[in-house]
């Protein structure tokens, strides 16, 4: 049974991160909103590992993801983008154990092979493609540095490489030594050991835009492939598919332009990267007026939050492990568990 709570407690509650997430915690018309508990799960990467050229890549294998569909299936009741942002807007109640899908970064495996399997059950799925990647065919930096990894085994190698470029790029405004940046980076996560977390920050933001643009080039070529725009249009879903998916009943909502960290970028960019991804939803059909967000590496600030506010965004996704609950967690920090923490059978 959902619980009621009162706004005092609501607001004194985890999750007040920030001036403005608790801005929106404030409106009183979300405040008679319930304590409902919603798992939301996160996928990237789904497909058939062993018969791709990359088994390497960290995802979801297919038969794993046929058996978790089971299981929530069996324990949860999937719910629509449009039910949970009902819920938080005027406090309709969510089902039991609910279950919302979220399949973040546009890849082709979501129409061809997660689109199928949802449609066969009747269950919508949340898909949010990064624009530059599904209309524009532009591979993105952080599927680049997924490649590189799941291409070469060989780390230190990998790192030798990154450290002879920084190197011979000494003198470079902003360039810091290999040294600086390895005890600044190199911090092992939930899922990655300190090597990989390090070549993945240092190719994310680490090194000053041009080089690192530069060096994960270098490392593309030589690792994975001589044609990133051949390899891009093999990724990533276009916008005829997201239509297609649109007309049969799945959500598309946004992730940003370009995948950007965006509590990183100045107040004009933030504006650059929200609006286009608004634009780009408006011209596939997608709804603009109330909609979701999905922060690309979960990264937000206070000014991309007033931002979305004002925007109209009703529930934003962020990367923070955990089941949400709507009346505890501010809508548009909602944390999701990524499908290596749901069961598989
Ligand atoms: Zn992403």
């Amino acid at each position: 049974m959902p619980v009621a709570i009162r706004k005092d407690q609501y607001c004194d509650q985890r999750q007040r991160r920030t001036e403005a997430a608790c801005t929106i915690l404030d409106a009183p018309e979300v405040w008679q909103g319930l304590l409902m508990a919603l798992t939301i799960a996160m996928y990237h990467y789904v497909r058939d590992l062993a018969r791709t050229r990359y088994p390497a890549i960290k995802g979801r294998d297919l038969a794993a993801f046929r058996g978790q569909l089971d299981y929530i299936a069996r324990h949860h009741t999937v719910v629509t983008a449009e039910q949970v942002m009902l819920a938080v807007k005027s406090g309709e109640a969510l089902p039991e154990n609910a279950c919302w899908l979220t399949f973040d970064d546009g890849y082709a495996d979501h129409y061809q092979t997660v689109f199928p399997l949802l449609d066969e059950r009747g269950w919508q799925g949340s898909f949010f493609p990064p624009v530059c990647a599904v209309r524009d065919g532009q591979l993105l930096n952080v599927n680049r540095i997924h490649f590189i990894l799941a291409a070469t085994k060989d780390l230190n190698g990998l790192l030798t490489l990154v450290r002879q470029f920084i190197e011979e790029h000494a003198g470079y405004p902003d360039l810091r030594p290999f040294d600086a940046y390895w005890s600044e980076l190199a911090l092992a996560s939930r899922l990655d050991p300190a090597e990989i977390i390090f070549i993945k920050r240092i190719l994310q933001h680490g090194l000053p835009a041009a080089l690192r643009d530069e060096l994960a080039a270098i490392l593309f070529r030589r690792f994975v492939s001589v044609d990133p725009a051949a390899f891009a249009a093999e990724l990533y879903m276009n916008s005829d598919q997201l239509r297609t998916m649109i007309r049969a009943g799945m959500y598309v909502g946004s992730h940003g332009a370009t995948h950007a960290w965006l509590d990183r970028l100045e107040p004009a960019s933030q504006v650059t990267e929200i609006d286009d991804s608004l634009s780009y939803l408006n011209s596939l059909g997608a709804p603009t007026e109330e909609w979701v967000m999905c922060y690309p590496f979960g990264a937000y600030n206070h000014a991309i939050l007033a931002l979305l506010e004002r925007r109209g965004c009703v529930v934003g996704l962020t990367a923070e492990v955990g089941v949400a609950h709507l009346g505890i967690n501010a809508p548009l920090l909602l944390p999701r568990l990524d499908t290596n923490d749901l069961p598989i059978n």
